[in-house]
C-alpha cells in the first residue's frame, strides 16, 4: 500500500461529494411527482370506500325489497280472507292487519326510493373519481417523461464521474478497497474518510490507540474508526 492509493480515496470522496449534488437536483425535481401522487392515493382510498358503500347499499335495497314482496303478501291476503269474514271480531282483526300492512308497504316503498338515490349518486361519484384516477395517470406518465428528459444532464454528469471512480479503483489494493467501501456504505455523502488529529478521528473525536495511528501514519494498515466506522487516512495523503 502506499500514499497515492489514499489520495485516490480523496479524490473519489470528492467525487462523491459531486454526485450527492447531481443527486439532490435529480430528487428535486422529481418532488413535482410527489403531489400528484398523494392526491392519487388519496382519491384511490375514496374511491374504494365509496365502492364498499354501494355495495352496502345495494343489499339494502335487495333486503328491503324482499320485506315489501312479504307484506304485499300479507295485505292481499288480509284483503282476500277479509270477504270471507263472518264475524265483527274476524273482520276488525283483519282490517288491522291489513291497515298495518298497507302502511308498512308505504313505508319500505320510501326507504327504498332513499337508497336508490343514494346509489345514484355514489355512482356518479365512482365514475368522477375514477375519471379523475385516469386522467391523473396520463399526467403522471407525462411528468415521468419530462423529469427523465429535465435530469439527462445531472444523470450523465454522474455516469462520468462514476466512470472516474471505478478508473481510481482499479488502481486501489483490494483490502484498502474493502475497507473503504464498509466506510462509504455509511458514510458516502458525509464523508467516508478522516484523519486522525490529536490522536483522535477528526469526524467523531474518538480516541486513537498509537499502534493504529502508527498503522495509518505508516500507511501499513487498512483501520476503521472503531466509533463511525470511517476510514482513518494518513494526515501526508
Ligand atoms: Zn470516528
Amino acid at each position: 500500500m502506499n500514499i497515492e492509493a489514499f489520495s485516490h480515496l480523496k479524490e473519489i470522496q470528492s467525487l462523491d461529494n459531486f454526485i450527492k449534488k447531481h443527486l439532490d437536483a435529480i430528487k428535486e425535481e422529481e418532488g413535482r411527482l410527489k403531489d400528484i401522487l398523494a392526491l392519487r392515493e388519496r382519491r384511490s382510498q375514496e374511491l374504494q370506500s365509496l365502492t364498499d358503500l354501494l355495495e352496502q347499499y345495494k343489499k339494502d335495497t335487495a333486503h328491503q325489497e324482499k320485506e315489501l314482496f312479504d307484506w304485499e303478501k300479507k295485505y292481499q291476503k288480509a284483503g282476500e280472507q277479509l270477504v270471507l269474514a263472518t264475524n265483527e271480531k274476524e273482520i276488525s282483526a283483519l282490517e288491522k292487519e291489513e291497515k298495518l300492512s298497507s302502511e308498512k308497504i308505504e313505508e319500505i316503498q320510501d326507504e327504498i326510493l332513499d337508497l336508490l338515490e343514494k346509489c345514484e349518486e355514489l355512482e356518479e361519484k365512482i365514475a368522477e373519481a375514477q375519471e379523475f384516477l385516469k386522467g391523473s395517470l396520463e399526467t403522471v406518465e407525462e411528468v415521468k417523461a419530462e423529469i427523465l428528459d429535465e435530469t439527462k444532464q445531472e444523470r450523465d454528469a454522474i455516469e462520468k464521474y462514476e466512470k472516474r471512480i471505478d478508473a481510481l479503483k482499479s488502481e486501489i489494493p483490494n483490502a484498502l478497497w474493502e475497507g473503504f467501501s464498509r466506510a462509504r456504505e455509511k458514510h458516502r455523502f458525509n464523508s467516508s474518510l478522516a484523519r486522525i488529529l490529536n490522536r483522535a478521528c477528526e469526524k467523531c473525536r474518538f480516541q486513537i490507540d498509537s499502534l493504529t495511528a502508527n498503522r495509518v501514519e505508516t500507511a501499513t494498515g487498512v483501520e476503521q474508526c472503531s466509533q463511525c466506522e470511517r476510514l482513518l487516512i494518513p494526515l501526508e495523503a
